[in-house]
């Protein structure tokens, strides 16, 4: 492992391997294999459908947090449709706890350029926008040079490496909105406009930036997509990614574990992996403390008590059995000295404060979680407070033009769930102490 600012890398698909001193180089990525998929690709003019079936086979799923499989998505795409496409990265990476793309960004930028040039190739799009967190100045520059490096070498540009494939990608930074992450919103802030989720349908593959087909995925997706066309020298076998996983939830996947550890880290590692492992990995829970609670995927999906958790596999079935999901991967921990009623009221704010505001069920009702459990917490809550909790975050799931609705109704449903008991104790405590 090695060390960049703070955080622990555990190397492997998307991250590089361990022992490379700058792997964000051109010359390192290519110590490894780097750009041999795209040289193969359009050397040999490798029918586009032919990488679809590849993706499909690998059992690659969406890695931004809805696990949507980019095989089906670039299928979706209008390829001989004539006029222009777009390739589209989202690098917005902005909920609590996540923080694994911007470590591509730093550490392996060229993978990402050569994820999204075979994008453009398979799904005819001569353009590729990457949107990157406003906050991450020093990422983005990283791949603005890892860019300038691709188009001296010629693998990005009119001609790439004499084929007639042109492809060219750009950077853009976002201004700090949560929201922006949403596939549409990024659009809209891509376009110059005010950052909000459009109504779908119209879907991005028929009516995406500037009204054009266009197709969206995560960082850690499209920075895959090389490593799985090479598939450690078995050119285009999607089985050898599908089988690091387990059924359903092919490959490797990196898990950013932060709160209470020893050493938070990102880590890349098979999909399936017992949670427990992961923890070890990351140093245990700090201060030889207990373990309460994980967030597994970031804070929108629900939490889960130690005992369920350090039962559970990290992968998509297993999580979703236990109740909550994998997410962006973005695993919270929580000892057992974590005030639970504060974490959630922490997260109602953080869900209100970036709602766009457009739909009235998120706009309000993320307003009145929020008061509601700052009352709580201040102690100045009753027991009704935790039923009119509940029937809010109800009527906000599933009633909203995009998923930040749904991410801020089930913290809300899930702590109730898990830790009611101690949201009752401090509203008995605090009427106790005035009484
Ligand atoms: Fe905006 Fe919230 Fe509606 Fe999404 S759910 S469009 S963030 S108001």
């Amino acid at each position: 492992m090695f060390e960049y600012n703070t955080m622990k890398i555990r190397g492997g698909v998307c991250y590089p391997p361990e022992d490379v001193a700058t792997p964000w180089t051109l010359e390192a990525y290519k110590s490894w294999g780097g750009y041999s998929a795209l040289e193969r690709v359009l050397g040999e003019r490798t029918d586009p459908a032919a990488i679809i079936d590849c993706l499909k086979t690998s059992n690659l799923r969406g890695r931004g947090g809805a696990g949507f499989p980019p095989g089906i998505k670039w299928s979706f795409m209008p390829r001989n449709s004539p006029g222009q496409k777009y390739i589209l990265c989202n690098s917005d990476e902005g909920e609590p706890g996540t923080c694994k793309d911007r470590d591509i960004l730093r550490y392996n930028p060229h993978a990402l350029i050569e994820g999204m040039a075979i994008a453009g190739y398979v799904m005819g799009a001569s353009v590729g926008y990457n949107f990157i967190r406003g906050e991450f100045w020093e990422p983005y520059l990283q791949v603005e040079a890892a860019i300038r490096e691709a188009r001296e070498a010629g693998l990005l540009g009119d001609d790439i490496l004499g084929s007639g494939f042109a492809f060219d990608m750009h950077n853009h930074l976002g201004a700090g909105a949560y929201i922006c992450g949403e596939e549409t919103a990024l659009m809209e802030a891509l376009e110059g406009k005010k950052g909000q989720p459009r109504f779908k349908p119209p879907f991005p593959a028929a009516f995406g930036l500037y009204g054009r087909p266009s197709t969206i995925n995560n960082t850690e997706s499209l920075a895959s997509v090389p490593a799985i066309l090479r598939a450690n020298g078995n050119w285009m076998d999607g089985e050898w990614f599908s089988d690091i996983g387990v059924p359903n939830s092919g490959g490797t996947k990196i898990f950013s574990v932060t709160g209470h550890v020893e050493e938070p880290g990102n880590f890349e590692v098979p999909m399936g992996t017992p949670f427990r492992d992961l923890l070890a990995m990351a140093g245990g829970v700090w201060k030889n403390r207990q373990l309460k609670a994980v967030i597994p995927g970031g804070s929108s999906v629900p939490v889960l008590p130690a005992e369920i958790i350090m039962e559970c596999t990290m992968d998509y079935d297993a999580l979703r059995d236990a109740g909550s999901a994998v997410g962006a991967g973005s695993v919270i921990i929580m000892d057992e000295t974590t005030d639970m009623v504060q974490v959630l009221e922490r997260l109602a704010y953080f869900y209100h404060e970036e709602s766009c505001g457009q739909c009235t069920p998120c706009r309000e009702g993320t307003g009145w979680l929020y008061r509601i459990l700052h009352r709580i917490n201040r102690g100045r809550g009753t027991m009704e407070d935790l039923d009119t909790l509940l029937d809010v975050a109800n009527r906000i799931e599933g009633r909203t033009i995009c998923a930040l609705g749904d991410a801020a109704a089930w913290p809300v449903q899930s702590f109730l769930r898990h830790y009611r008991h101690e949201f009752e104790a401090k509203i008995r405590d605090a009427g106790s102490r005035a009484a």
